[in-house]
């Protein structure tokens, strides 16, 4: 969006100073700490999620392109000030995508980068194991982000290396390369599953290693399994009952206390409601400002969602 100050008083008295206007970039983790990212002029802004805090922002204007980032450089806006349709969940445009080097490496148009990369399992629920790459300098921001509720590095090496790594243990069936979020999603109902998540981690790094055994790799058959399942707010499960947004309209509000944060979702506590799930991947690109919050009934405006309940499936504590 681009202000036009009508300038037809020059005597006028100063405008009071609007509430900055931000391009909310999305949710990142940093050293382990969640935060809602935006650019505001040249500058980033983070606002930190953790458990407990409260989130209180509106958004107007047409939903934009947040641009690319590259190691060295970090963010660069989009040239186009490209327009992002309001359920997208990447907010960047055809042109920015194309730029973006973490796109670039998970879409394999990058050989090697000289850059160092871990390649890791994850698991999300009994039967979900992924293989993934990651690079080294970005410590488990990766794991986070993708919401792995459990994980272990196996490996380090070359790009080649840990991509050709990553492709000969998805292509043997022992893990997946990606699961659709939706199923990730549906998975929290049945955590936690603490023995399930060691032993798949475990058993699925000691027969990954064996099928890389001639790959150039340095291998870490011994490293540490992680489990996040309390980490993420998840000891209990996801809530029985929720509403999910599914697409934000073109302007609008939200306010709540901050209860859990998985990955890039956030399980948010609003007055007088059922527990909101927002992918603030949905957030990126919109012009955001924060609002006075009063707790006192701002609540959620210009916010669709669908109503989640756990399936009677995950009511019964075991099934054998
Ligand atoms: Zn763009």
């Amino acid at each position: 969006m681009v202000d036009v100050h009508a300038n037809s008083n020059p005597v006028s008295v100063p405008a009071p100073s609007p509430a900055p206007d931000r391009l909310c970039t999305g949710l990142s983790w940093f050293e382990e700490k969640p935060a809602l990212t935006a650019v505001e002029g040249g500058d980033l802004r983070l606002k930190a999620l953790s458990p407990g805090t409260r989130l209180a922002l509106s958004w107007s204007g047409r939903r934009r392109c947040i641009g690319w980032t590259a190691p060295g450089t970090g963010r660069t806006p989009c040239a186009e000030d490209a327009e992002i349709g309001g359920a997208a969940t990447l907010a960047q445009c055809p042109a920015c995508q194309n730029r973006d080097h973490g796109l670039a490496v998970a879409r394999d148009r990058i050989t090697d980068d000289g850059r160092s990369y871990q390649l890791y399992l994850a698991w999300f629920a009994p039967g979900m194991l992924k293989v993934g790459i990651t690079g080294v300098q970005r410590g488990v921001a990766r794991l986070l982000e993708q919401g792995a509720i459990g994980y272990t590095v196996i490996a380090t090496g070359t790009l080649p290396a840990a991509r050709r790594a990553e492709i000969t243990v998805s292509a043997s069936g022992l893990a997946k390369e990606r699961y659709r979020s939706r199923a990730k999603v549906e998975a929290w109902w049945g955590l936690p599953e603490t023995e399930g998540l060691r032993s798949a981690l475990s058993e699925g790094r000691t027969k990954a290693l064996r099928m890389l055994a001639d790959h150039t790799l340095d291998a870490f058959p011994d490293g540490p399994l992680v489990d996040n399942t309390t980490f993420f707010g998840l000891g209990d499960g996801a809530p029985a009952t929720y509403r999910e947004v599914e697409s934000l309209d073109d302007s609008g509000s939200l306010a709540g206390e901050v209860r859990a944060v998985i990955g890039k979702h956030l399980f948010l506590a609003v007055d007088g409601g059922t527990p909101l799930l927002l992918d603030t991947r949905l957030l990126a690109g919109r012009h955001t400002v924060p609002i006075a919050d009063d707790s006192n009934g701002i609540g959620v405006a210009g916010v669709r969602t669908a109503e989640r309940r756990r399936p009677l499936l995950y009511d019964t504590p075991t099934l054998f």
